[in-house]
């Protein structure tokens, strides 16, 4: 940490920038036990399958990251799906006629009838799904006794032959257009074959610990590492077979999450969990008007590195100091504060300011889920009932990205839109920067918030005593 004082020729800093740094060098346990909103939400909700194509759409393009929304009008002109892409931008024709393939396929799944127990997701608006498993508005003919012993899911009519067809044929032109960043993210650095050497050698306490069978996932990720190695996969069976091992090797996630294998995890289970949600969307009967109608896919644009602009964030105290409150000043300076050092990577946005200590600089990146918001925004659309009111994210959405969406809601006081999974604190991005168009008094109360957030963060005692032991990943190498 730099407490140094500035000197004459200190550079003007930015308080968003600032903010951003401040709470990512603050080292705080759980933050979302004090600040609620970083909680993920906890339930699957409807508009989950906008996760899901989001995050299809980031396997199949360059980009590192896509946003989605949605407006639905089924009876007149079908869905506009919006899509904001990270850069580098992916081609948007391909994409837009691999999203055409998938939709279209996603219409011929069958529409299931969900019998288990705890399909509260389930109930409709007007309570008319809730019916008890077995109930004579069953159309399909499922008998009760059929239904009570299906409890654990819909395996039962998901054994229906058309189901099976069609979902494959749903998966095997998903897989196509997706496994090759897959089959990318599981060569790189040969992580899959490091993954299966360490779990051969894993210490037998584990194995007894996590309750697994070595010889069962070592099993599956041989197949995995064969089917990567292949480098383009054309045939059907192929592309099944590696759904159904990237599906196995995922649900080892808890114990393989010790192997440093992070980011090979995270691939695995965001594509397989993207295919069965938008088969689970599909198939259910609540949303077939979405589904049936025709999709129009609508490109948003994200403002590049040519017209970003340069910032400046600052790691010193006393300039820190200035931004908040004058009456909690002096708590930045307690001892009981833990400040993590920042050092900017070197392939990163952000470089330390030459002969300025606790100065750093980089050009604004716009977010795409920011961007998306700012389309909404200058277009209206937040308030048009047509919409869904949520962005879809590929990955964990973060924190200045949900700050924005709260304060936009907030500021303007009008349709609350959501977000699923958020990224914790460590995953700020200080170059993280506030999208034009959406005005200066979203931009204050957003700034406002950041610092009543930190503010909460450096005034709270640690709640969580525990937090050594809590999952620590921070032991892990970069890129993992
Ligand atoms: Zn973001």
């Amino acid at each position: 940490m730099s407490t140094s004082t500035s000197e004459t020729t200190a550079p003007t800093t930015n308080n968003l920038h600032t903010v951003l740094l401040a709470l990512k060098r603050l080292r705080r346990p759980r933050p979302d036990h004090i600040l609620p909103h970083l909680r993920n939400p906890k339930d699957p909700s409807d508009f989950d399958y906008l996760d899901a194509l989001a995050t299809l759409c980031a396997f199949a393009g360059p980009c590192d990251s896509v946003s989605t929304a949605v407006r639905c009008s089924p009876s007149l002109e079908g869905n506009d799906l919006y899509i904001a892409t990270s850069s580098p931008p992916p081609d948007p024709p391909a994409l837009q006629a691999q999203l055409a393939a998938w939709t279209d396929l996603m219409r011929t799944l069958p529409v299931r009838r969900r019998v288990d127990s705890d399909s509260d997701s389930d109930v409709s608006e007007d309570g008319s799904e809730s019916e008890e498993p077995g109930s004579p508005e069953s159309e399909e003919g499922s008998g009760s006794e059929e239904d009570s012993e299906s409890k654990e899911g819909p395996e039962s009519e998901f054994e229906d032959h058309e189901y099976a067809t069609s979902t494959q044929s749903f998966i095997v032109e998903v897989y196509r257009g997706c496994h090759a960043k897959l089959l990318d993210i599981i060569n790189r650095d040969d992580v899959g074959q490091k993954v299966l050497e360490r779990v051969e050698t894993m210490p037998e306490r584990y194995i007894v610990l996590y309750g697994i069978s070595r010889p069962q996932l070592a099993g599956y990720l041989k197949c995995l590492v064969a089917l990567a190695r292949k480098k383009l996969l054309t045939s059907a069976e192929d592309l099944l077979s590696l759904y159904s091992t990237a599906k196995a090797v995922a649900e080892f996630e808890r114990p393989l999450y010790r192997l440093e294998c992070v980011s090979f995890l995270r691939a695995l289970s965001d594509l397989t969990l993207a295919v069965d949600t938008l088969v689970d969307f599909a198939t259910h009967r609540k949303m077939q008007d979405i589904v049936q109608s025709p999709w129009n896919f609508i490109w948003v644009h994200v403002p590049g590195p040519e017209s970003a602009r340069d910032f400046v964030a600052t790691t010193n105290v006393d300039e820190l100091a200035a931004i908040v409150p004058s009456k909690w000043r002096d708590a930045l300076t307690s001892p009981t504060i833990e400040w993590r050092d920042f050092h900017p990577t070197p392939s990163g946005n952000v470089q330390q300011v030459e002969e300025s200590p606790g100065h750093f600089t980089g050009k604004g990146v716009v977010h795409c889920e920011s961007a998306l918001l700012a389309y909404l925004h200058a277009n209206q659309l937040y308030e048009d009932k047509a919409i869904q009111p949520y962005i879809g994210c590929s990955r964990p959405v973060c924190y200045a990205c949900l700050t924005l969406i709260r304060a936009h809601y907030w500021e303007l006081y009008t349709r609350r839109i959501d977000v699923g999974r958020r990224s914790d604190l460590e995953e700020i991005d200080v170059s993280w920067a506030y999208p034009r168009g959406m005005g200066p008094a979203v931009y204050k109360r957003l700034v406002a918030d950041m610092v009543g957030d930190f503010k909460l963060l450096v005034r709270n005692p640690y709640k969580d005593v525990f937090h050594h032991i809590v999952t620590d990943p921070s032991g892990l190498p970069e890129g993992f």
